[in-house]
């Protein structure tokens, strides 16, 4: 299947699922319960069991149990976006799931104590790096941009002090832009890590002022890849590298979690509704982008959507994680996060 990775994207959404494992005051407090999720990763298919006699599947691209490690997520589901991406094509990877089911601890972990525990976004610029480096025909910059959506506003995480951006679209070439967002050229894991910190910062403070959590918002990674002939003259080769530019686009999304209507009100209810507008628009893209024949995709409908619009279905590998909980309570969540990535195969 490897060599077939390699060839443009058919424009589907690829979706994988990954069960986190439990913590362990849960352990403590199921005790030896029989497991309610089954993942069966041969045949990449997730299991729901609602009792011994009742239980549904769900089938995907990929399937990981809760024993799969952060190296193996990126190098099966994401690293085939990341080399796209540095060919010149666009790309994304998003988490969708619950609140709680490991959607950021799967993209967004820095490994700072643990390297292992290094999430998709510090792997994947890592992986950029090192092949921009080894690349003796081609010259790299890489530069990052760090949004949050809340609300249907898009804040620039780099500039908190800045009122929402407004996504325009290039007509001619249709690339996606968000004008005024702050644009930092990296060239180490380093600064990848600082630039990360500084933004992670002030999401909290903005969420803060904002009297929001960060499971309310979407936090979009927008990284460039520029690729252009290394200056190869001296060294008597004709330059055969022709300039590229991709993007990838890593995204952490808002907790997919229902808010009942009864027991919320206020801005707790006007999250919610925003949150369902945004994952509501994405689901229809997915499905659309899933048809054989794709007609109109719904990108218009949400500032989220609009963002991706560039980078997500044609010719850009988008791979989608669906992340779920082992939990009984949260089996019915789970099954509705499931149904949401299922639709999309
Ligand atoms: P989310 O971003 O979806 O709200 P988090 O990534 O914050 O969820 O994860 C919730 C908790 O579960 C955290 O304490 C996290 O460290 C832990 N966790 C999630 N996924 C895993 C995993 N695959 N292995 C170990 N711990 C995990
Ligand atoms: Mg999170």
């Amino acid at each position: 299947s490897s060599a077939k990775e390699d060839t443009k994207a058919d424009g589907r959404v690829r979706v994988a699922v990954r069960l986190r494992p439990m913590l362990e005051a849960e352990i403590k407090a199921v005790g030896d319960a029989p497991p309610t999720i089954e993942i069966e990763p041969e045949v990449k298919r997730v299991l729901v069991k609602r009792d011994h006699w009742d239980s549904d599947s769900y089938q995907f691209d990929m399937a990981f149990p809760e024993s799969t490690s952060q190296r193996r997520v990126f190098e099966e589901f994401c690293q085939p976006v990341v080399e796209s991406c540095m060919k010149g094509y666009n790309g994304t990877v998003m988490a969708y799931g619950q609140t709680g089911t490991g959607k950021t601890h799967t993209l967004g972990n820095l490994g700072l104590t643990d390297p292992s525990q290094r999430g998709i976004v510090v792997r994947s610029l890592d992986h950029i790096l090192a092949t921009a480096e080894a690349d003796q025909e081609g010259k790299y910059e890489v530069s990052l941009s760090y949004l949050q959506l809340y609300m249907e506003t898009v804040l620039d995480l780099l500039q908190p002090d800045k009122d929402g951006l407004n996504i325009t679209e290039d007509p001619s070439t249709g690339e996606v832009l968000c004008s005024g967002a702050k644009v930092v050229v990296i060239s180490s894991t380093a600064d990848l890590i600082n630039l990360l910190s500084v933004g992670e910062n002030n999401r909290v403070v903005a969420n803060q002022k904002l009297n929001a959590t960060s499971s309310r918002s979407h936090s979009v990674l927008l990284v460039t890849i520029r690729r252009l002939p290394a200056d190869t003259s001296s060294m008597g080769l004709t330059q055969s590298v022709t300039a590229t530019r991709g993007k990838l686009l890593l995204v952490d999304l808002a907790g997919s979690e229902r808010i009942s209507k009864s027991g919320s009100e206020g801005q707790m209810l006007e999250e919610a509704k925003f949150i369902n507008l945004s994952l509501t628009a994405l689901g229809k893209c997915i499905n659309a982008l899933s048809d054989s024949t794709p007609g109109h995709i719904p990108y218009r409908d949400s500032k989220l959507t609009r963002i991706l619009k560039d980078s997500f279905g044609g010719s850009a590998k988008t791979s989608l994680i669906i992340t779920v909980s082992p939990l009984k309570t949260h089996l019915s969540e789970t099954a509705s996060t499931l149904a949401f990535g299922q639709r999309a195969i």
